[in-house]
């Protein structure tokens, strides 16, 4: 038996904890494995803490039972941690980590140092899920844990696209398939489908945009005022980057969008050479080669211009 299904057996109460602001492998992953765990041991008492998940994910089976009570004084004797490269990732809901008996944390950042008692942290892995595909047992994936599984590597891989996608990667998903999920309709809610406001703020930020570096770079920003303007939240803006980033010529996408005055949240992203990783982790953030984030003061240009000289220095280097 494995490390996680291990200290799961000798655990009565479970807690599930995620990234802040959870995308499609933390939610996924989570529910992948409170779906996994309540159909081994209906008796255990389990819950999943995460901030509010976006909605597109609401097929996923115990997607509305989600807490967000970072304060319910529960205390457990396991903590599980998915896709959180460190543990100020987890925000609020840390503290179930700090007053639980045990921990493991299950993960793919290449940041990952490893803050939980277990670590399983594999930076080859495209998504958390893609790793719970190996940890879980496989005949007793049903079909509500496949579809958790699915969406999390098809949204860490923006549709098996990415550079982090590998032949593995694919087997996961296709032994997910083989469960009987419906994928289509998996993909198009998921991911494709956007509401009105989503367009119309992604126009704004493309029509925005700014080419520097002799178009090898290209940003764009989103203010809180425009934010409040088209009435969206954090969660519509994503996908803004990607976008962003399969402009002809481009090596290194920013996208920024303001969460307080003067605070921006920065996604970057590259195609071929640049380590956005890099880059992000000397102003506080992290994540992997080509997709990394972080959060930085000062003005818009302030930001960028500061980003620029990391990202300027590597695209020299590698040009020689
Ligand atoms: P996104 O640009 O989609 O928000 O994030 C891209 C990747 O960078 C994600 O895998 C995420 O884990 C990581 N990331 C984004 N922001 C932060 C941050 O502030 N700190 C850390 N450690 N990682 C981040
Ligand atoms: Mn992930």
């Amino acid at each position: 038996m494995n490390k996680l299904l291990e200290l799961a057996h000798g655990a009565q109460r479970i807690a599930i904890l995620g990234h802040v602001r959870p995308d499609g492998d933390c939610v996924g992953a989570c529910l992948a494995v409170w779906n996994y765990l309540a159909g081994q041991y209906p008796d255990r008492e389990i819950q999943v803490y995460l901030e509010t998940p976006p909605v597109k994910f609401r097929y996923l089976k115990r997607f509305d039972s989600i807490s967000q009570d970072a304060d319910s004084g529960k205390q457990y004797d396991l903590c599980i941690c998915l896709d959180s490269s460190d543990a100020a990732r987890l925000g609020a809901f840390a503290v179930y980590l700090e007053g639980a008996a045990r921990s493991i944390c299950i993960d793919h950042h290449i940041t990952n140092r490893g803050y939980a008692q277990e670590n399983l942290v594999d930076p080859q892995a495209s998504a958390t899920c893609e790793l719970l595909c190996d940890y879980l047992e496989q005949d007793r994936i049903d079909r509500d844990v496949a579809a958790c599984i699915y969406t999390g590597i098809l949204h860490d891989t923006n549709v098996f696209k990415n550079s982090n996608t590998t032949a593995k990667t694919m087997e996961a998903a296709g032994r997910m398939m083989a469960k009987g999920i419906d994928f289509s309709r998996i993909i198009d809610e998921s991911f494709y489908r956007k509401t009105y406001v989503q367009n119309q703020i992604l126009g704004r930020a493309l029509m925005e945009s700014i080419l520097f570096l002799h178009g090898k770079c290209i940003f764009s920003a989103i203010r809180m005022k425009d934010m409040d303007f088209y009435n969206v939240t954090a969660a519509d803006l994503e996908g803004i980057v990607d976008q962003l980033r399969v402009t002809e010529g481009v090596e290194c996408a920013i996208f920024l969008h303001e969460v307080e005055n003067h605070v921006y949240k920065v996604s970057m992203r590259s195609n071929q050479y640049v380590d956005v990783s890099k880059v992000a982790a000397f102003f506080g953030g992290g994540g992997h080669i080509r997709a990394a984030g972080c959060t930085m003061s000062g003005s818009m240009y302030d930001v960028v211009n500061n980003l620029s000289s990391h990202i300027e220095k590597q695209i020299e280097e590698h040009e020689g």
